[in-house]
Formats: C-alpha cells, structure tokens, sequence
C-alpha cells in the first residue's frame, strides 16, 4: 500500500487528498501504462495480427488496473484519502472505434489474447472521432462530433511509419500504440495509424464534411456515411490505408525477427476481421514481390497467412466494389486482383465465386474465400447457415476451409468490473479462479436450491437496478420504478434487430392498461441503441420509441404501471452500467439474421433471462440453460429462409387479419403519437410494416406477446426467478472469449 502511496504522490507533486480528480486521473494513467510496459514480452515465433476496421474497447483505466492486479489498492488508497475511483474513471474520454458488435469483439479477443500470453496485436485505424454522438432533442436523433483524443489518452506515439500510394498520391502513416494487457497476463499492442495531415476543423455542422479531401478527411471518423459515392470511395481509402500498413508491419517485424519472407506464413498469421481488410491480400502479395518473391511464391505464402471472419449475412454487409474505384484509387492492386480473378474462374465453372464479375464489380469476402486459408462463422447456426445457404458455392470448393468460431466476451470487463456487488458473491461461493476460467462459474450450480445464496442475487440485481435508475433519472430525466421489471434492449438500431417489434408489444401493453387490464408489476422498458445516420427506416423507428416515451411516462392512467427510457448516446461505458441490471433480455432478432450477438451473452453472465428467437448465439445459450431457463419464441430459421426463397411473406395479410396487430400498428399513426410527432415519419415506418417488413416483424408478434407476457408473469414467482438467474450465470462461462480465443489458436493461429 504504501509504496503505491509514495509513487501516486510523489507524481502528483502533493499529497492525495489535496489533488485534483484530473490530476490522479493523469497520474495513474501514467503508473498504468509503465506497469503495463513491463509485462511487454519479446516477439518470438509465430505472431498474430488481428487486422479491423474497429476496435470498440471502451474505457481503458478500469480494465487496466483489474488486469494487472491493481484495482482493489488503488481504490482502497484513493478512497482513504477521500477520493472516488468511480468519479475518476468518469473522466477519461471513451475511445468508441467501433460500431457495434463486431468492434466489440475485436476489443474482448484483445483482452484474452493477452490473458492467454497468446504472442498477437491488433492492427486498426486512429479514428479522430469515434462512433458519433448522440443526443435525442425533440424526439429524433441528433448527432455530433465524438472526440477522444486528449493529451490524457492512453496512446504512445511510436514515431514511425509507412509510405501509403493512394490515386497517385504518397500519404506518409504515423503509428499510434494503445497497451494492451491481459489478466495477469502479457502486454500486447493496438496499433492505430494515423495520418499527420488529418484536420478535425474541416467538421462542420454535426458530423459533416468534404469527403474528397482525402490529406484531411482520411482517419478522421469512423468510416463515414456510404450513402454516397464520396462517402464510397473515402471508405476504399481508409481500407487500403489499413491493409497497407498492417502489411508493411508483418513484413518489417519478419525482418526485424530475421525471418526469411517466403516462409512468412510460418511466422506470422492475420485474421481479417469481416471484409474491410480484404485488401490485405493482395496487398502483402504486392509487397512481397517488391521484396523479390515469385508471384506465385507469395500468393503461396499470403494464402497461408491470411484467415477471414464473416461476421453477416445481410446482403447489404458483404461488400462490392466497382472496379472503376478500385482503379482510381488502388491501381496497384488492380492487376494483382485479375490475376487472383483469373486463378479462382480456373477452379471451377461456377460463375458465383468470381471475384470481379460480369458487370465489374469486385466481391471483396470473395478474395478472403479464394486466397484465404480458414473462413469461419462465429455462432453454430450461423456458420451453418454460411455453409449451406449463403456461402454454399464456397463451402463446396473448399469443404475444409469452413469452421465455427462462437463469440465471446470478455469475463474481466463485462462481470469482475462492471458487476462487482455479484463478482464479490461469485468469489466467495466458487472461488476466483472464474476470472481467468469462466467455466469455474458452473460450480455455483451447487446452490440452485440455496435460499440464502438466492434472496442475494436478488438482493445484488435490485441494488444494480437501483443504481441505474440514479443514473438514468439525472441522464434522461426519467424515473424507473425499481420495484418493477427491467426489461432491456440495446444494440445498434436495425429493422433485422427488430426494435420496431419490441414497440409494437409496448402499444399493445399500453393499449390494455387503457382498458383496464394492469400488469400486476411496473414494467420497466428500456431501449439503447445508435442508428446509422443515413438509414432512414432506423430514424423513424427511433422517432416512434420516443414518442411512446413521451406519450407513456406522462399518462396518469398508465405510468403506475410502465415506464419507457430510450437511453442517450449508448456505449461501452453506458453498457456497463445497464447490463448488470438487466432482468429480461431482449434478443429479438428475425431468426438467422443475427450472426452471434454478444449483449446476449453479457446479460446472461449478469443473470438477465433471454427472451430471444432461434438466432445467433441465443441457439446455443437456449441448450447450455434449457427452456427452464430461457424464453424462446418466434419463426425458426430455416421457415425464415424459405419465406425469402418464395417470397411468400404479405405483411399486409396480418396487419388485416388480426385485431391485435392493426390496433398495435395504427396506433402508430394515430393521434396520440400525431399530436407531438412527425407525420412524415410516422407514416413511412406504419407503411412500410404493412407492406414491406422486411424482417417479418409481424409474423412474430402474437407469439412474442404471448411469450413475454408468460415471462413478466412466471417472474412473480422470484425464488424460482432467482435460479434462473443462477442457471444464465453459472453456464455462461461457455461465452467466455478466453474459450474462443484458444479454439482460434488451437484450430486456426497455432501460435507456439
Ligand atoms: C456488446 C455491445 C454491442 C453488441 O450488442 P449486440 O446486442 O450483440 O448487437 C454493441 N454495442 C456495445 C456498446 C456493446 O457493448
């Protein structure tokens, strides 16, 4: 204690209790990071380089002090001397790379790569600002600039570089290094590239600006809007700026290492994350032909580096590029990809697996498919799906290639930090040794019929919810009724995602309070989610869960008995304060439209109860917890994907044929929701349910209902509620990404 004491005040010049919170904030960043320094081990044999256009790692200071041991004294000291480890977490800026999920993950792998003393770094982009963000002034979402970047961020200028040829044009890179540390594990890196010439003031109003500048615009956001052909191409930019510095990094480490290049595969390995760095590829094999490699020598060695994650199968996701940008902007690449082109139409007659097709567009994910060596999924049914629906023409080529890889997270961040109060419970009970293997966590199935260990979790979860209600009232301005259900849904705004369903079950609640039919508990609805700023569908869907906000909260006849908060500007950093609150979760996905999910893992961990389809890693959580211990409704995928193969699916014949569903969808344009919101809106989103839905909200609602309303109910019994939760937490270990990670070694990486 005392020499962490001495180090602490010795930096702040003072003694504890007379610094500022910045000033301790910025001291134990420093303490941290050369903390870190030490545990950075040397690059021997085979390394890894997760190569993503995201990295949502969410604050950094926390997860830090955890994994190096370091939590508990620094919060015991700063708390003696009057001070609140909370408060000064506050202030670090949270560093949003990423979207959603698939950023999330790339973030939860780093942390047990690390844990794991797995030999591997991430590779990204320095975006200026994150994910945008969010406000919801007068009902609809208004977005603005997020910066992170302060002198007080965790970023070490590495002073190095690389010369990128963009259209003709030499841009020179500068690399930026985030530690990453593993529990009582290995320092890695994150390495983010920047570009020098980058303006943040060409910003103006909320988050527009010149996408052709490319020397300003290049890493300033989040890859942009792609609403437009600028916003297209600025996207190929970033891209390639990625793939070309992750390749000039493998091979100048090779070299640094003495490795000889064409036996680069045996030393190094990269897992393209989705298709943005498809580029890659062809990249390395241009570079290592400058390196003096045959031609074929280096498609040889890239083929036995390169690994491809598919994270989707929404047509939309899967990207295509004309080969007119191509040929503007990456030249170079252009001839390396008729060949690769060339080589993969030799394989086979069937036309659906060439990379530059008829109408001359370039199918990135199937560059990864050809020239890559492993293409994985990442929850069972969707690798299924993969192999036998979408990726089918693939699978048949290349049989061996295909394997699943079920998400996960990170236990360290999402239980031992965010959920301390059930952490502390955990430990006592089972041991500490879940923090480093979540399948320990099965051992507290031993007390399933514990009343003691059960009246505390529900004891901690109402604590939780009690805190988030404190957060959510000086946030939102809304007060939660803590004595009611919290039943959330957040995740990145989506028709497939399917909140629109959700609001549809909340009209029709709040339709049967008003005739008198009152739940016998407060319902609790809360909703977090961004929506792509170009995605009009999703505005409107937001739009609607506003006004019911509005619409419910202030009605005398209904508010006793619901409440609804659209939370503000979701993240990392509100996630972890709802997740350990969450009571019901909602994973309402049409089913197969959802590759994995991970929020549905971090609510099980944190004994939430699923109310989820046969989709993504719900499939899984349903046979690891039973149906004792899940909610489980709707279409499975496989009626979904023939209703797509006949286009059989009329929406229109079940806002008509029942009453439940055209009172729940008139009302959204009914005059309630008319009085304070935007008719343009509302109008477009109750036409398009009714004669659109693409993801067939409607074929789902009766059943969602009736399984929902099974689910408030079967909660008034709450000891057998409580195991329940205890089941969800004890068989979640399985999500753990440790597991992931080593299936990744084990299977793909072979890391020494
Ligand atoms: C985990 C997480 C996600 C992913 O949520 P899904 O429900 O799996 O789509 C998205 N955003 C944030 C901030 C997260 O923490």
């Amino acid at each position: 204690m005392s020499e962490l004491k001495n180090e602490l005040s010795e930096r702040l010049g003072c003694s504890i209790d007379q610094a500022s919170d910045s000033q301790i904030y910025r001291a134990l960043l420093q303490i941290t990071q050369e903390e870190a320094a030490k545990h950075v081990l040397p690059d021997t044999g085979r390394k890894l380089y997760y190569v993503s256009a995201e990295f949502l790692i969410g604050k950094l200071l926390g997860n830090n002090l955890i994994n190096l041991g370091m939590y508990r004294e620094v919060k015991e000291l700063l708390a003696e001397n009057g001070k609140s480890l909370a408060k000064i977490e506050e202030l670090e800026m949270e560093p949003s790379l990423g979207n959603g999920g698939l950023g999330r993950l790339a973030a939860c792998f780093l942390d047990s790569i690390a844990t794991l003393g797995l030999n591997g770094d991430g590779v990204g982009l320095n975006y200026h600002f994150g994910l945008f963000h969010q406000d919801l002034k007068g009902h609809i979402q208004n977005v603005s600039p997020d910066r992170w970047i302060t002198d007080e961020s965790w970023e070490v200028d590495r002073k190095k570089g690389y010369d990128i040829q963009m259209a003709g044009r030499t841009y020179h890179s500068h690399l930026y290094d985030i530690y990453v540390t593993g529990y009582e594990g290995r320092t890695n890196r994150l390495h983010l590239f920047d570009l020098d010439t980058v303006d943040d003031s060409i910003v103006q109003n909320g988050i527009d600006f010149d996408k052709t500048a490319i020397d300003k615009n290049l890493t300033l956001f989040l890859y942009p809007d792609d609403s437009d052909d600028a916003g297209r191409k600025l996207r190929i930019y970033q891209e390639y700026f990625l793939s070309a510095n992750a390749a000039h990094l493998i091979i100048d480490e090779a070299k640094e290492k003495g490795v000889r290049l064409d036996q680069l595969d045996k030393y190094a390995v990269a897992q393209i994350n989705d298709t943005h760095p498809t580029m890659l590829i062809p990249e390395l094999i241009r570079q290592l032909t400058l390196e003096g490699l045959s031609f074929d020598a280096a498609v040889n060695v890239v083929s036995g580096i390169c690994a491809y994650t598919n994270h989707t199968i929404l047509a939309e996701a899967l990207e295509k590029w004309p080969l007119a940008y191509l040929k503007e902007i990456v030249p170079q690449l252009v001839p390396i990809i008729e060949i690769l082109d060339d080589r993969a139409r030799r394989k086979t007659d069937d036309l659906s697996t060439a990379i530059i097709d008829s109408g001359d567009t370039v199918h990135m994910a199937h560059i990864d498919l050809h020239y890559g060596f492993s293409v994985n999924g990442v929850a069972r049914i969707h690798t299924q799906i993969l192999e036998e629906t979408e990726l089918a023409n693939f699978y048949r080529l290349y049989p061996d290639k295909f394997n699943n890889k079920t998400n996960g997270i990170t236990f360290r961040r999402w239980l031992m930090e965010c959920n301390p109060r059930l952490s502390a419970l955990l430990d006592e009970k089972v041991g500490t040794a879940w923090h480093k293997d979540a399948q320990e966590l099965e051992k507290l199935l031993a007390f399933a019929d514990d009343s003691d260990v059960l009246d505390r979790l529900l004891a901690i979860k109402a604590k939780n919810k009690k805190e988030l209600a404190a957060i959510i009232r000086e946030k939102e301005g809304v007060q939660l009724q803590t004595d009611g259900i919290f039943d959330i849904q957040v995740k990145r705004l989506h028709e497939y995602k399917r909140q629109q369903m959700n609001a549809l079950y909340i009209i029709h609640k709040y339709l049967e309070i008003k005739a008198g039919r009152k739940p016998v508990r407060p319902l609790n609805f809360i909703f977090g989610a961004k929506a792509a700023p170009a995605y009009i569908i999703a505005q409107d869907i937001i739009h609607l869960l506003l006004l019911l906000q509005t619409i419910i909260n202030s009605d005398p006849d209904v508010n006793p008995y619901m409440r609804l908060v659209f939370v503000t500007n979701y993240n990392v950093t509100y996630a972890e304060k709802l997740i350990p609150a969450g009571e019901v979760s909602e994973q309402i996905s049409l089913a197969s439209k959802e590759a994995s999910g991970t929020s549905n893992m971090k609510f099980m961990a944190n004994g939430a109860i699923t109310l989820g389809t046969n989709d993504g890693a719900n499939v899984e959580i349903r046979q690891l917890v039973g149906d004792d211990n899940l909610y489980s409704f709707g279409i499975d995928a496989d009626t979904v994907i023939a209703h797509y193969r006949n286009a059989d699916y009329r929406a229109r014949d079940y806002y008509e044929k029942d009453p439940v569903i055209r009172e729940a969808v008139d009302f959204i344009t009914g005059p309630k929701t008319m009085a304070i919101g935007d008719p343009v809106r509302l109008n477009r989103l109750k036409d398009d349910m009714i004669n659109k839905d693409w993801f067939m909200a409607l074929i789902d609602l009766k059943d969602y209902i009736r399984v929902k309303d099974q689910c408030f109910a079967d909660y008034e019994n709450r000891t057998a509620w409580a195991k329940k939760m205890l089941v969800n937490t004890a068989r979640s270990g399985a999500f753990s990404s440790d597991r992931t990670i080593r299936q990744y070694n084990e299977e793909i990486w072979k890391l020494g």
